[in-house]
């Protein structure tokens, strides 16, 4: 077996993004989900998934990219944009993730609402750190979970999310741990 080992949890900024944020959110995914993380800029804009009639990014297309593009050693990417992100069901998504998969993506623009993130840089930081675990939650196959509080409730509004913990729910926590401890497929 000549395969690299697949052990490390890309995160990858696309666009500007505050530095202290990028750091909160490894120590965050380092701590619950218990992998290294590594910070690759893979793709340099999302131009691509940009929908002119809606003016917003088709979240879908850059997750198949972002998947064609990890570097070997990845065995989840998660990407943090900053752009106006969809899937053609709903107006606007927090992020996306492939369930069971490799790529995840979130997006600063709509946890921005109702606060200032020059203003209040922690709350914001907060709402990012937790919606970016609970779409890598997603690439670990849990699914939205009922409980009010655990990380993978699935919010519709950033009330949603600032009432939620910065934690899964026991039961998740169990599904995530078989996940985790699964023998790799071959
Ligand atoms: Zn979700
Ligand atoms: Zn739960």
């Amino acid at each position: 077996m000549n395969a690299p080992k697949k052990h490390i949890i890309v995160i990858s900024p696309i666009g500007d993004l505050d530095a202290e944020v990028l750091g909160r959110i490894e120590k965050e995914v380092n701590r619950i989900f218990g992998y290294e993380t590594e910070i690759h800029p893979l793709l340099k804009n999302v131009e691509f998934a940009l929908d002119l009639n809606r003016d917003q990014y088709h979240s879908t297309p850059i997750l198949q990219k972002l998947a064609g593009i990890a570097p070997p050693q990845a065995l989840k990417v998660l990407a943090i944009a900053n752009v106006d992100l969809f899937i053609p069901i709903l107006t606007h998504v927090y992020g996306e993730a492939q369930l069971g998969g490799q790529a995840c993506i979130v997006s600063t623009h709509r946890l921005k609402e109702g606060l200032s993130p020059a203003g209040n840089p922690e709350g914001f930081r907060y709402r990012l750190v937790k919606e970016a675990v609970h779409e890598l939650g997603h690439t670990f196959k849990l699914r939205h979970c009922k409980d009010p509080a655990c990380l993978m409730h699935y919010c519709r509004t950033v009330r949603d999310v600032d009432r939620k913990s910065s934690e899964f729910c026991r039961y998740c926590m169990v599904m995530l741990g078989d996940e985790i401890n699964r023998p790799a497929e071959t």
